[in-house]
């Protein structure tokens, strides 16, 4: 650290992600990426791009991008903030609406409390239940704000809408976000109920179900007061936050919906696959919505299953939190590759 750093920062601990290796060629179920590529409405836009446009600044009110989702998704052009990756919309709300504090699960996405250590919200975990599941009890009439990724990463339960709902109405005077990074895998959305409650922020990614991890691309819906707010906010640290090239993927990519309702339907028929397949080599898994599972065998730790797979040539997630050191996170991939994940667990269980 050099002697510049904020005294006030020198703590801070970094959020982690994912490994991105390249020393070899690794089967990648670490990072929750889609193992599908964009749409080919998405790959035509990139194919026809033109890059002496780039001398130009992209819109910075994003009104292309902003109009198709709001078509798509059936709410207000006023209603929708865009941003480079669902994080800076993280990062944003953490900034700027946390002032009273925040609450979340001691079990969740870890990025949420390095932006509290970076702005000093004071913030409280809330223990999951032994389950891994949330205890709604926790978080409704509390008078707190709430953030609650839905489907929970890394566990993949989700909360019912009705269960959502009973949350939201009973904050009114506090802002709840709900992060649904993994809604499209099977869970049931909240955005329908932002024009019923004005506490309710949705915040989606494309990072996850539209195969664009890439390419840095998130959103939000809320109501239009809280929006602006958001806007403000963009405005105050960076109007140009989406590329033009993004900006166009994005709007190509929200107009291909059979493709992407395909691509989650083949997620989720892998998912059972992967998950059946587990149960008889004697792992537990927990029942997720997600694009990945949180499976812990019953013969091998959770530590040495991951450095066992690694070594074959198959990344997963291990988390050093003494809470899950059990687990590994599994991201779904194609069925071929969670057919070589299989084998390669059982290669790693017979080796014991
Ligand atoms: C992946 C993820 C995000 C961030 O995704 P971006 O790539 O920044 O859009 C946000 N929340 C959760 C729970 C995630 O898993």
């Amino acid at each position: 650290m050099s002697k510049f750093f904020n005294k006030s920062l020198s703590k801070l601990e970094a959020y982690v992600p994912g490994e991105q290796l390249n020393d070899k060629k690794y089967i990648k179920l670490n990072t929750n990426e889609s193992p599908y590529p964009p749409s080919p409405e998405v790959l035509d836009v990139v194919k026809n791009a033109n890059a002496k446009d780039f001398r130009l600044y992209p819109d910075p009110e994003c009104k292309n991008l902003k109009q198709a989702i709001a078509d798509v998704y059936s709410v207000g052009y006023e209603n929708v903030f865009v941003s480079n990756g669902s994080d800076e919309v993280l990062n944003f709300f953490f900034m700027a609406f946390c002032d009273d504090g925040v609450i979340f699960p001691n079990i969740t996405y870890g990025f949420y409390k390095v932006f509290c250590e970076l702005y000093s919200v004071d913030y409280k975990q809330i223990p999951l239940k032994e389950d891994f599941s949330i205890d709604i009890n926790d978080y409704t009439g509390v008078n707190k704000n709430i953030i609650i990724a839905n489907p929970n990463a890394p566990t993949g339960i989700c909360l019912s809408l009705t269960d959502v709902e009973k949350i939201v109405k009973s904050n009114p005077d506090n802002l709840v976000v709900i992060d649904e990074a993994y809604v499209d895998f099977g869970g049931e959305s909240a955005v329908k109920l932002i024009d019923k409650y004005t506490n309710l922020l949705v915040i989606h990614t494309y990072s996850k179900s539209r195969s664009l991890a890439g390419a840095r691309l998130g959103f939000a819906f809320a109501n239009k007061d809280i929006i602006s707010d958001f806007e403000k906010v963009r405005y105050s640290t960076n109007p140009y936050n989406i590329n033009k090239m993004s900006l166009s993927i994005g709007e190509a990519s929200v107009k291909s919906q059979d493709y992407f309702n395909n691509n989650c339907l083949e997620i989720q028929k892998t998912r059972e696959y992967v998950t059946n397949e587990l149960e008889v080599l004697n792992f537990e898994v927990i029942p997720s919505k997600a694009n990945f599972i949180f499976a812990k065998s019953n013969e091998i730790s959770g530590k040495e299953l991951y450095l066992k797979l690694k070594d074959k040539g198959v990344l997963v997630r291990h988390f050093d939190n003494p809470l899950i050191l059990d687990y590994n996170r599994i991201t779904i991939g194609s069925i071929d590759e969670m057919e070589i994940f299989i084998s390669k667990v059982k290669e790693c269980l017979n080796e014991k």
